[in-house]
């Protein structure tokens, strides 16, 4: 079964987790290192012989036009991951819609293709924000992959549905949640980021098996800086983030992998094709 596939196109200092740390204000004076990983994301997809969605911010696609543009070359998609990583439960629906409005014309000029996937920063469509997945569709997106359906300290929206999911009725938009799996009784995050590169491999190969047993597709993603292990250190960041950001950078690339070649993938756009086949 084909699985989706995903990268969130963003600096080392643009995570949710630094924001305390790292103004907004700062990030143009920083060394960017987000082209030459994207790149990098890029020749390992090539190797593992696979297509993948790249949610670019409106930010990066702004500045690296050439990057979008080699991506969407190579025969991925390329999606939205917002302007400036700002969380959706922190925006007015107005202010959401002029945020994914800035991001899709900076990401559309670049790739010189049409964008149809979203994806919120730090997965922040959350009970908090019952207008967002109407303006998306407002705003013609074919489907949105913003949603954790867990209890995180960061994020989460714990009693939505596991899998895909069509927030405003039977038509339009589908919503495709990140992968979780239930242990224990206990439901987890296992659709990559930080989880995949903290635990040991086999938890998420058998995760994205588990999904595939109950006939449904794996929402998996993780970030051009997470096989970055010379990336800039941030001194003042609390210790649960440092430890988060920083832990096993080195041995990701090969773990990655590992991973594509063990499972199928797809770019996020035919999964969300194939999945409002079947709930039609
Ligand atoms: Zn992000």
């Amino acid at each position: 079964m084909r699985n989706a596939l995903s990268v969130d196109v963003e600096d080392w200092f643009q995570v949710g987790a630094f924001e305390t740390v790292i103004s907004r204000d700062s990030w143009e004076s920083l060394p960017r290192r987000v082209e030459h990983n994207t790149d990098r994301v890029l020749n390992l997809f090539d190797a593992a012989g696979v297509k993948a969605t790249f949610f670019t911010l409106g930010w990066v696609a702004h500045r690296h036009p050439a990057l979008v543009r080699r991506i969407a070359e190579a025969g991925h998609e390329v999606a939205s991951h917002g302007w400036d990583h700002r969380r959706v439960f922190t925006m007015t629906s107005a202010e959401f819609s002029k945020d994914i409005a800035d991001a899709r014309d900076a990401i559309e000029q670049a790739a010189g293709m049409p964008v149809t996937g979203y994806r919120a920063p730090s997965f922040s469509i959350d009970a908090r924000t019952p207008w967002a997945h109407p303006v998306l569709a407002e705003a013609g997106y074919a489907y949105s992959s913003s949603v954790a359906p867990v209890a995180h300290d960061h994020y989460g929206w714990r009693d939505s549905p596991r899998f895909a999911w069509r927030p405003l009725g039977d038509a339009g938009l589908i919503e495709l949640p990140v992968t979780t799996v239930d242990v224990g009784g206990r439901r987890m995050a296992a659709g990559g980021g930080g989880f995949f590169r903290l635990l040991p491999y086999a938890f998420s190969s058998w995760a994205v098996s588990r999904v595939n047993k109950e006939g449904r597709p794996a929402v998996f993603y993780f970030h051009p800086w997470e096989i970055d292990p010379e990336q800039p250190r941030v001194a003042g960041a609390p210790l649960k983030s440092r430890l988060r950001h920083y832990t096993n950078l080195s041995v990701m690339h090969d773990k990655l992998l590992k991973l594509l070649k063990t499972h199928q993938w797809d770019r996020t756009d035919r999964i969300a094709a194939a999945e409002q086949e079947r709930l039609s």
